[in-house]
């Protein structure tokens, strides 16, 4: 089928999702294709800073979301061998008066599920699961896009295509870029622990960064405040990709040793009885992204590791500039699609390497490690707040 104003999304992830709302209230029609049978309630705590939550408030989202985010008060970071609380920075309603957006926390399948619903609830745009996107051809008219499902091939025409088709992304080798995902040597084990199983200090509503030798932990409430979402980021040389390895209990608790790691954590370690893993990948931030009528989108375009926590945001970001440029020249979707990689690239690769710095930071042990327990209780919580003005001010326009 032809549509002069359809919009082709690889991928239901949250890039794709939220693209497509953003889309959509534009005036598109959107086609929505994830390889996934169904989108499961995968992954762990999500972090939307006032630069992404922005984006889906004016989405009309804040409503349904606030069923599901949690608002911390402040982010912490703690030395982990001593146990000392090294900076705290206010978050809460003194980040919100000051980017003028909320600073959430959520966990990634309530994300997923309330996009999922306002995406099935718009009549302009349809989602097919199921169906891998393989290939496309761009053209006068736009994109033909070239499909898999259960074997059958299938082909669909668009205006444009976008691949929001997440870190392994086949559509960024369809458009001519070769480089394989890097490895990061780290992998990232995560686990969801029941609040009333664990001592109430940890169940605090606040963002908690303990950073310890070649390993660190982030904990935080997740759905409001019933379960506390722990990542736990270690140095591994296992490199599977995908994002829901089984991880072995006993081996995480092996990693964060008494004497190393404060007991209480090691209590909110204890705590779950499964976990999961998965193995951390980047890119170098690529010179380009797209061809023709085709981009990319989200981690497909800068796959980045976690350490500032901006996966989704920057996909989030992105969806809705890629939507104003659509909207600013409808007739001719190529030259906005470059318009918006022009916008969007300068500033996912600063976010790509200040995660990658962090990630050096947060590692460090012996003599690096002690001038970093200077230099951070010096700052102090204000200053390394206002570092990242640049990033959670942002503002699409
Ligand atoms: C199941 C899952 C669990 C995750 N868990 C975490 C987590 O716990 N913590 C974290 O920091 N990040 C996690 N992530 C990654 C995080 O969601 C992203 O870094 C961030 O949200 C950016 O999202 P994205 O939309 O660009 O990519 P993703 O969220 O990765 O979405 C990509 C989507 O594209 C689909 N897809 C891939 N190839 C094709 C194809 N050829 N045709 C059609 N569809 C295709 C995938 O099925 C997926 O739904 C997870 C991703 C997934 C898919």
């Amino acid at each position: 089928m032809t549509s002069s104003r359809t919009v082709i999304i690889a991928g239901a992830g949250i890039g794709g999702l939220v693209a497509a709302l953003a889309i959509a209230k534009r005036g598109f029609r959107v086609l929505i294709f994830d390889q996934a049978e169904r989108l499961e309630e995968a992954g762990a705590g999500i972090q939307l800073s006032p630069n992404a939550s922005r984006i889906l408030i004016a989405l009309g989202l804040d409503q349904q979301l606030r069923d599901y985010v949690g608002i911390p008060e402040e982010l912490t970071v703690t030395n982990a061998r001593t146990a000392r609380v090294l900076a705290r920075a206010v978050l809460g309603s003194v980040a919100e008066e000051r980017y003028g957006a909320p600073y959430w926390v959520i966990h990634r399948g309530d994300l997923q599920a309330v996009l999922l619903a306002a995406v099935r609830a718009n009549p302009a745009i349809s989602i097919h699961l199921g169906i891998r996107v393989d290939d496309f051809a761009s053209h006068k008219q736009g994109v033909t896009v070239s499909m898999l499902s259960s074997g059958r091939a299938l082909e669909e025409r668009g205006i444009a295509l976008i691949g929001a088709d997440g870190l392994w992304s086949s559509l960024r080798k369809r458009m001519g870029h070769s480089a394989e995902p890097r490895f990061a040597r780290h992998t990232a084990w995560r686990a969801l622990a029941p609040s009333d199983k664990i001592e109430p200090e940890l169940r605090r509503p606040a963002v908690n960064l303990l950073l310890g030798r070649h390993a660190h932990l982030v904990h935080y409430p997740v759905r409001r405040g019933s379960l506390v979402n722990i990542v736990a980021i270690i140095r591994d040389d296992w490199r599977e990709p995908g994002w829901s390895a089984q991880g072995d209990r006993a081996e995480i608790l092996a990693r964060f040793p008494a004497g190393m790691w404060p007991p209480l954590t090691r209590t909110l370690l204890a705590a779950p009885q499964q976990w999961r893993k998965w193995a951390l990948y980047d890119c170098a931030p690529l010179n380009s992204w797209g061809k023709g009528a085709a981009t990319l989108l989200g981690d497909a375009a800068h796959p980045m590791l976690p350490y500032l926590a901006q996966g989704a945001a920057m996909a989030i970001e992105d969806a809705e500039v890629l939507a104003r440029r659509l909207a600013e020249s409808p007739d001719d979707p190529a030259s906005a699609l470059r318009r918006y990689e022009r916008k969007r690239a300068p500033r996912s690769a600063r976010v790509q390497r200040a995660a990658r710095r962090n990630g050096a930071v947060y590692h460090m042990g012996g003599a690096e490690a002690f001038l970093r327990t200077l230099a951070l209780m010096a700052m102090g919580g204000r200053r390394i707040l206002a570092r990242y003005n640049w990033l959670y001010g942002w503002k699409p326009s």
